[in-house]
């Protein structure tokens, strides 16, 4: 069935029908090919000749901008050619210049290796002779050497180069040729992550400067509200945006669909989403879903192929599920099936995004909103074979961010609003990154300001006031006993890094604060889709041990927040109340947490652990004696008004800023600060902070914009996890008082006052 008749005929589906909400029909675009201001050198042409390929104007923008000395950022969609993007401006040089060399970084192994078969192939074709080798934690010992001596295109990891790096003598040639340094799916770098990666990439210009190179950087996003600033930020160097996607694209149509229609709601989502998927597969469409977990994704996997077969087992299209746990030859098998078209539906978890490799597909239904936009556009974007029309859509959970797609359609097809944020200051990572460079090459105060920042005197000092650092005639050299390399991961925001184990192999590290919050003894953490329980917790030897589990509840700790404000950085005056920012020092008390079964209480456990206490960066709303009398007058519980605001302001912070609300952490309180009138903070959940409170503050009217639309269009009466509940509340979201919420939010931000919406 084509696609078109299949989107009105569920429309028209008694059932179904009045959930669709919104249809949106993107046109199919033809594509704009580019031309060069000079030929590509012979062998590239040829090549490109005999495959038929004709470059698009984003191709052939990029290699200008490489050629005149340009470094750039490419926003367009996977599968718009670009790799071949970068990598034809690479093999030009490669081409003419023998000691040119070139770096690739991705963010994964996998991701590595994909590439890795792709740049050989184009060298083999081009005789370019580049020696295109992976270097990364699986290169044989007996490889490496003949790596680093010869190889000319290397392909690794953040991770690997952060130990490379201390090395670099044994990369001399390498390091004196390198002309370019590609990172691929640069958004993923942002976060504690990305600061690391950010500053190392500063370690790394630094040393290729000492061996008389100076790289430009090319870098890919998917789309964000800050390509350009983002990427200046990770690679130190001012970048062109480069948006303009040339490549062709078939129709597609987009269908937001919502469980939520009514309150109290009484439809499942799961069941929904099960019917609509073999909806699709039954209609012919080989279409692809993605769940927020494994278990979500076995049980729509499981009724969507009940529905297919009418009940029976056998019989009828195949519908599996997909997911992390799977055996590599599991998964190539389910791709492969998908391939031959065997294999009709998949239901996947998010956690497998761009892992699937099984070119496109005719339909493809996102069962909840992915938390970005980003990955919601890479999600839909799997859906749209050349030239054919494909269906995507989006099933909404009971979430904020969900609703509000609902309700305002229009701002999920604008271009993006999502920024990426690095922190080039937070203290923490600064000062590992800073005694790395110092093992690296001596550091010099004044030199050195460039890669990191005002700060650097002061890290310095106090790194020689611990005797990491020594000062000698070159300058300032690490003389601590173990590598500093060792000391400092690029995950960790703090030192204290805890470890997640699980059957001796290491799931994931996290910070202190995060590993409280999501690891304490007891807590059922979701990783990649898959429930796993933590058993031990050692405060020590920071290590955390968990077991892979199946069972139908989750936990939510339960805390209390004192914060101390120590410095305010900046203040503005907003229509009714004080904005500031600052450095704070935060204390959270984790007393218990409750086991839940489908949002009810199953139980509630203690918990026996010790006040944390960290510094990070806050915003905070003071509100003035004028704005508090006002709700008092209306009726309003002010309480209950200014904890309303500090969560649904936690909420819509993913919508602006790329990130989750769970990396920030929020407190109101009746009276606080030198005035002592009732405030609402917001601060980062990691130490330091990693940039998200900053942006908060800079953005505040965008966001109370977008929590006063939020609380004012939700049809609940007294508030719902749509608006003003959060799953993350420390006092188990009490106490809450919807309408002072609205009345407090228009009054602050001088909005119109949501009352009679
Ligand atoms: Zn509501
Ligand atoms: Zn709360």
């Amino acid at each position: 069935m084509e696609v078109r008749d299949l989107s009105a005929l569920l429309s028209d589906d008694p059932d179904l029908g009045p959930g669709f909400v919104h249809r949106e029909e993107i046109a199919a675009r033809s594509a704009c090919y580019g031309s060069l201001g000079r030929d590509l050198p012979l062998r590239i042409r040829q090549y490109l000749d005999s495959g038929g390929i004709q470059l698009y104007s984003h191709q052939c923008d990029a290699i200008e901008a490489f050629r005149s000395g340009e470094s750039i950022v490419l926003t367009t969609p996977t599968a718009s050619g670009k790799t071949l993007a970068f990598a034809l401006p690479v093999f030009e040089r490669i081409l003419d210049d023998p000691e040119s060399t070139f770096l690739f970084i991705y963010p994964t192994k996998a991701l590595t290796h994909d590439q890795l078969r792709t740049l050989q192939s184009l060298d083999g074709n081009l005789h370019a002779g580049s020696f295109t080798a992976v270097y990364d934690g699986d290169t044989e010992t007996g490889r490496r050497s003949h790596i680093r001596r010869t190889a000319r295109i290397i392909l690794t990891n953040p991770h690997e180069l952060h130990h490379i790096l201390s090395w670099h003598h044994q990369w001399s040639r390498f390091f004196s040729g390198l002309e370019g340094v590609i990172i691929d799916e640069a958004h993923r770098y942002r976060g504690v992550f990305g600061s690391h990666v950010a500053l190392l990439v500063r370690r790394l210009t630094r040393i290729a400067r000492h061996y008389g190179s100076d790289p430009l950087f090319f870098l890919s996003t998917a789309t964000l509200a800050n390509p350009g600033q983002f990427a200046s930020r990770l690679c130190g160097k001012s970048c062109r945006e480069i948006t303009q996607d040339g490549s062709p694209h078939g129709s597609r149509i987009f269908l937001f669909y919502n469980p939520y229609r009514s309150w109290p709601n009484t439809r499942s989502v799961h069941q929904d989403t099960a019917t609509l998927t073999a909806q699709c597969v039954s209609r012919g469409l080989q279409t692809l879903c993605f769940t927020g977990s494994r278990k979500i994704a076995e049980l729509v996997a499981l009724r969507a192929g009940e529905i297919v077969s009418g009940g029976g087992r056998t019989g009828g299209p195949r519908i599996s599920a997909y997911r992390a746990g799977f055996l590599p030859e599991e998964r190539r098998q389910i791709e492969s099936d998908l391939r031959t078209g065997m294999l009709r539906g998949v239901v996947s978890t998010n956690a497998l995004e761009v892992g699937i490799d099984a070119g496109s597909l005719d339909g493809v239904i996102l069962s909840g909103f992915p938390g970005t936009m980003m990955a919601a556009w890479q999600q839909a974007g799997r859906a749209g074979r050349s030239g054919r029309e494909s269906l995507a859509l989006l099933v909404a959970y009971s979430n904020p961010l969900d609703q509000y797609f609902m309700h305002h359609p229009e701002s999920f097809f604008q271009s993006s609003h999502e920024h990426a944020i690095i922190d080039l200051e937070n203290p923490y990572i600064l000062s590992g990154q800073v005694l790395c460079a110092g093992a690296e090459l001596p550091l010099d105060c004044k030199r050195d300001l460039e890669f990191f920042g005002p700060a650097l005197p002061g890290i310095v000092a106090a790194h020689a006031r611990e005797s990491l650092l020594g000062k000698t005639r070159r300058g300032w050299i690490y003389s601590g006993s173990r590598r500093a390399q060792d000391l400092v991961g690029l995950d960790g925001g703090s030192r204290e890094t805890f470890r997640i184990l699980s059957g001796g192999r290491v799931l994931e590290t996290m910070d202190r604060s995060q590993a409280f919050r999501e690891a304490h003894p007891g807590a059922i953490l979701l990783h990649q889709g898959e429930q796993y329980r933590i058993d031990s917790f050692s405060l020590e030897t920071r290590t955390i041990q968990a077991t892979p589990v199946e069972v139908d509840y989750y936990t939510r700790p339960l805390n209390s927040v004192r914060i101390t404000i120590k410095t305010c950085r900046n203040q503005r005056p907003l229509p009714g109340g004080c904005l500031c920012f600052g450095d704070v020092e935060v204390t959270e008390q984790y007393t218990s947490y409750k086991l839940l079964k489908a949002e009810t209480i199953i139980g509630i456990e203690p918990l026996d652990l010790p006040p944390l206490q960290f510094s990070t960066t806050a915003l905070w709303i003071t509100v003035p004696p004028d704005v508090t009398r006002e709700i008092s007058l209306q009726d309003g519980d002010l309480a209950g008004g200014l904890h309303g605001m500090e969560h649904v302001m936690i909420a819509v912070m993913p919508f602006h800023v790329l990130c989750d609300r769970w990396d920030l952490g929020g407190l109101s309180t009746p009276c606080a600060g030198d005035s002592g009138d009732p405030t609402v903070f917001i601060y980062d959940g990691y130490e330091g902070g990693i940039g998200l409170a900053e942006k908060g503050y800079e953005i505040c009217e965008t966001l109370m914009d977008t929590a006063r639309t939020l609380v004012s269009e939700c049809r609940c009466e007294n508030g719902c996890p749509s608006c003003i509940l959060s799953p993350k509340c420390g006092s188990d979201n009490q106490p809450l008082d919807k309408a002072a919420t609205l009345n407090l939010i228009s009054l602050v931000s001088g909005g119109v006052s949501g009352k009679n919406e």
